[in-house]
């Protein structure tokens, strides 16, 4: 899924994405694409991944000839767009669904998490969706959520081609964002411009 242009902010090296122009929102602003993010880490429970810099070495290795990888939002012929991707998704609707677990985005090179909610779908490996909303049955989706969804595009920018895992009842480190003994969504994305 294409994140955006990554921006660097401020001096603290952290980055932020936002799709480019005058006046429009930073990604994290945008709902088709807060959405399809946070559809495509449901869909990738139990996975590791990389948020890459476009023509990175490693992206470059994602290449079959002259072929790339079919992109979320990207804009060329055989990329998906956002509304076929979000086709069908219900996030946050619970409806005959159960708790599979709670979820962990973590960084495997740094050791930091983020409590991404608990874990709604057919199990750990089919999840339909992370809800951290609070309440039985109500609340927005994450990526309604405003700190929820904001904390979630920071941690993409700020472990920017580093490992990470979408772990659901895995291990996760001591002092998870959002989680019982971490910071909470709102403190970590406080002063952060993206
Ligand atoms: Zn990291």
């Amino acid at each position: 899924m294409e994140l955006g242009i990554a921006v660097p902010v401020g001096s603290t090296g952290h980055l932020g994405h936002y799709r480019g122009g005058e006046g429009v929102p930073r990604s994290s602003a945008l709902r088709e694409e807060s959405s399809a993010l946070w559809r495509l880490l449901a869909t990738h429970a139990g996975h590791h991944f990389t948020a890459l810099y476009e023509g990175a070495e490693r992206w470059r290795e994602l290449y079959v000839g002259d072929l790339g990888p079919d992109v979320v939002g990207g804009d060329a012929d055989l990329d998906i767009p956002f509304e076929d991707f979000l086709y069908g998704w219900r996030e946050g609707d619970q409806a005959g669904l159960s708790v599979a677990g709670h979820g962990v985005l973590r960084c495997l090179e740094c050791g930091a998490g983020l409590w991404l909610g608990k874990a709604y779908g057919a199990g750990p490996d089919e999840v339909s969706f992370f809800h951290a909303g609070a309440g039985a049955g109500g609340g927005r989706g994450n990526s309604a959520n405003v700190p929820v969804n904001r904390a979630l595009w920071r941690f993409l920018a700020e472990h920017v081609m580093h490992e990470l895992s979408v772990g659901v009842n895995g291990e996760a480190p001591a002092a998870v964002i959002g989680g019982t003994d971490g910071p909470s969504f709102e403190d970590y994305v406080a002063g952060w411009p993206g």
